[in-house]
């Protein structure tokens, strides 16, 4: 069934992707961005779907919209560097944010996925990891903005869906990546990537032992489609994420190899609280979802490649995280001016 659907964090990476698969799939979508991290370029190729609604919004702000049928809840810078620029800020955008889109889920009856993330489990100590594993996550450290923030959402989720049978999806995504990621977003794989295509040296912090499993932008996307679709008693939460492990150190020698670059490997400073091993059991998602990742590591990565090649030859990186864009220039933006600002159908009042 055609639903109106609402994506928050739509015009950043997964977000984007997400807007691609529901329009095509008929339904009508409902951007929200506040633009902190995401590129109104992004979605820009979809604004001339009518079905394509974007509204400039902060999460950690009520929204008040009727007729929704279903909720995507991404908005939350996901790189470190990002989230760390304005730890507090993070937090408003995890828990105010879950906090608002529950509330809205509550009041349109729609059923709300969470963008969770392995996050959760912070530097496991259980390997690979199963839903059950409870975690070890410093609460005190750089990192815990973003790690209690979505511990926390999760448990707002949780509560709505005891107290007042909201319901729920609760993915926990593993590393994903693919086209889209921005060419100053931090992580490993867009660092990588650029710096090899750059001739620039790659950045291993640490001694590159450390582990991820790298999910393909596609197959992530086609496991939110099948959880949002899954029937009620179906919540999560459950891993998303493709198992197969790499060490960063294989995963830049690899890079290296697949642009034939002449980048050197260099070793930096290991950032605080950087978790030593990570791979996703993901038996539960197989079970629930019939999902697995199709796309293997080398396909994913010539893809992204591909996709950096294009954008570094039109618009060179500066190689520095890019600071929050002021207001102004977000609403000059070419995209919010030939965006029908958005107005609700049926206005509900303001909680009480
Ligand atoms: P991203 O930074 O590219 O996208 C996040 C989007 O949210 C951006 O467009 C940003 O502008 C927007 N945003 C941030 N704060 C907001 C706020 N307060 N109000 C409205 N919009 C806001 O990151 P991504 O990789 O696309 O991640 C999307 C979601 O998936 C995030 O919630 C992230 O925590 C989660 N996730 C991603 C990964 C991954 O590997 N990519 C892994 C685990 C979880
Ligand atoms: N990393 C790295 N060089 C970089 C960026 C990241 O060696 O330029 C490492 C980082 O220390 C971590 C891994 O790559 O061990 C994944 O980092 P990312 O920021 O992509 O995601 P997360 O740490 O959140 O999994």
């Amino acid at each position: 069934m055609m639903t109106r659907t609402l994506v928050t964090g739509a015009a950043g990476f997964i977000g984007s992707h997400l807007c691609d698969r529901l329009i095509a799939d008929g339904h009508e979508v409902i951007a929200v961005d506040n633009f902190f991290t995401g590129s109104d370029g992004n979605i820009a190729h979809l604004t001339t779907s009518r079905r394509l609604r974007v509204v400039c919004h902060d999460v950690a702000l009520p929204l008040r919209i009727d007729h929704i049928g279903a909720i995507y809840n991404l908005a939350c810078p996901a790189s470190p560097c990002h989230y760390q620029r304005d730890p507090v800020r993070t937090i408003k955008s995890n828990i105010m944010g879950a906090l608002n889109m529950l509330d809205l889920a509550r009041r349109t009856n729609a059923t709300i996925l969470q963008a969770s993330t392995s996050e959760v489990y912070g530097d496991p100590v259980i390997h690979p990891q199963p839903e059950s594993y409870r975690g070890n996550v410093n609460p005190i450290g750089p990192r815990a903005c973003y790690d209690e923030g979505k511990r926390c959402a999760e448990t707002l989720f949780f509560d709505y869906h005891r107290r007042h049978g909201t319901r729920i999806k609760v993915p926990r995504i593993f590393n994903t990546y693919g086209p889209r990621m921005s060419t100053n977003d931090g992580r490993v794989v867009s660092n990588f990537i650029v710096q090899a295509l750059k001739g620039d040296d790659i950045t291993i912090y640490g001694n590159g032992a450390q582990t991820r499993a790298f999910c393909y932008v596609d197959d992530t996307i086609d496991a939110f489609v099948l959880l949002m679709n899954t029937p009620v008693d179906v919540t999560g939460p459950v891993n998303i994420g493709n198992p197969h492990e790499v060490s960063v150190r294989e995963l830049a020698e690899c890079i290296v190899r697949m642009t034939g670059s002449h980048s050197r490997l260099v070793y930096v400073r290991l950032p605080a609280d950087d978790p030593v091993q990570r791979c996703p059991d993901v038996s539960f998602a197989r079970s629930i979802l019939g999902w697995t990742p199709k796309v293997s590591l080398e396909d994913g990565l010539a893809r992204t490649i591909d996709y950096f090649r294009k954008t570094l030859s039109v618009r060179p990186s500066r190689g520095e995280a890019r600071p929050a864009p002021e207001p102004a220039r977000q609403m000059s933006s070419p995209l919010l001016r030939a965006t029908t600002p958005y107005s609700p159908p049926d206005e509900v009042p303001p909680r009480a």
